[in-house]
């Protein structure tokens, strides 16, 4: 279908003929010119739809009875559109344009925009940020509403590979090939979210899946690529999604699998269940501070020392023993049971670091942090789980780079 709009002349006064006059003057007036159009566009459109003013049904002439006007947020600013009813004597009625406009009040780039926004900044910020960029409006609490709507969108097509994959035993294909020299890691995390209903926090899932490449020297590894994954789910969707991923990613043609985490029993759990074939090591970065929290003191250095170089050794019984001959600071107490207890249930994550290289890399610390804390720990915010869920998902696009690619696909399928 082709729409034919004129666009006319578009004319404005100039007080100074300087750059800046001229741009701000030329986009004022083509903005004039885009709501314009946009009604004469809306017009032709509807002419078109009508196909012929004839009824479809018994070939009288069609009449139009009500012109309503429905007003749309654009880019260009709103724009009240009519809307005509045509209808028969034989009693067929028909609205043709209302196929063709938006379900919600706006137009699905004025979503995109004041949504891409969202991922950097709060709402309310994001409404005026918009309306002071271009001339649309979308008021903050339409915006959030968009962005939890926006979660199942999002994971459309993972959910459905999920299914394939668990009820059907079909495996997704990969959108990386690995050879048996490269190693995948998968870094998993928890960030908390401050729960505006309980008043204390809830728990953002993330895992960060990475390829490694060995290079020309040997103690170097070039980090290739990355893609996250993250949401406010259970730890058996998060798990199944992120072996989706990780195949994806080249998973079933890498060398090896590594699954990092921070030693939370989850995710100890979910590396056992789910990545069955993987190595998992404890992030060597949790441990070291799980050590100094006991021990901060600069003489304290030697336990440090001599407890994280047994557990390089892959001795974690070596580095309870190293860690009891040692006396914390009485108010430290408390934690030391913590890590003598954290050491003895990770000690199979420490065993592990005799089978790898890579003791984890902050990797994960950082996509926890961009994708998590920054925009949820906001100054006083505080989350409800669907709005969280949404706006999770959509930093996750942002962070892999998908944003364009799935706002492509939305814009395809929209009216
Ligand atoms: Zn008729």
């Amino acid at each position: 279908m082709i729409v034919r709009v004129d666009l006319g002349v578009v004319e404005f006064d100039i007080d100074a003929p300087t750059t800046a006059m001229l741009d701000v003057g030329l986009e004022g007036a083509v903005r004039e010119a885009h709501r314009a159009a946009a009604v004469q566009a809306y017009a032709e459109l509807e002419a078109q739809l009508l196909h012929s003013p004839e009824c479809p049904l018994c070939g009288a002439g069609l009449r139009v009875v009500k012109t309503s006007k429905r007003k749309i947020g654009l880019l260009c600013g709103p724009v009240r559109i009519p809307v005509r009813t045509w209808s028969c004597s034989c009693g067929h009625i028909t609205r043709p344009l209302e196929q063709a406009l938006p379900k919600g009040r706006h137009s699905l780039a004025v979503v995109e925009r004041g949504l891409y926004l969202t991922t950097m900044i709060g709402y309310q910020r994001s409404s005026e940020a918009l309306s002071h960029l271009s001339a649309a409006e979308i008021s903050h609490g339409t915006l959030q509403r968009l962005a939890k709507a926006e979660a199942s969108r999002i994971d459309e097509a993972i959910a459905t590979t999920t299914q394939q994959l668990y009820t059907n035993g079909v495996a997704p294909a990969e959108l990386v090939a690995r050879t048996r020299a490269d190693t995948l890691v998968i870094a998993v995390d928890g960030g908390f979210v401050p729960d505006r209903s309980t008043k204390h926090d809830f728990e953002a899932k993330c895992g960060v899946v990475y390829g490694m490449k060995a290079t020309v020297s040997k103690d170097r590894v070039e980090l290739v690529d990355r893609v996250a994954y993250a949401g406010i789910e259970n730890i058996e969707t998060f798990g199944r999604r992120m072996s989706v991923v990780a195949m994806e990613q080249g998973m079933l043609s890498a060398g090896r699998t590594i699954v990092i985490g921070d030693g939370a029993g989850w995710i100890r759990r979910m590396a056992r269940d789910v990545f069955p074939g993987a190595v998992y090591v404890l992030d060597l970065y949790h441990l070291k501070h799980r050590i100094r929290q006991v021990f901060p003191e600069e003489w304290e250095s030697r336990i440090r020392d001599e407890a994280i170089g047994a557990c390089l050794a892959g001795d974690p019984i070596g580095a309870i023993r190293v860690l009891r001959a040692a006396t914390p600071a009485p108010e430290r107490d408390e934690a030391y049971r913590r890590l003598l207890f954290y050491i003895r249930s990770n000690a199979l994550g420490i065993e592990n670091y005799t089978r790898t290289d890579l003791f984890g890399s902050g990797c994960v610390e950082k996509a926890v942090d961009i994708l998590i804390s920054r925009r949820f720990k906001l100054r006083g915010m505080s989350w409800l789980k669907p709005g969280a869920q949404g706006m999770v998902k959509l930093k996750v696009l942002r962070y892999n780079k998908a944003w364009n690619d799935h706002w492509g696909l939305r814009f395809a399928e929209a009216a």
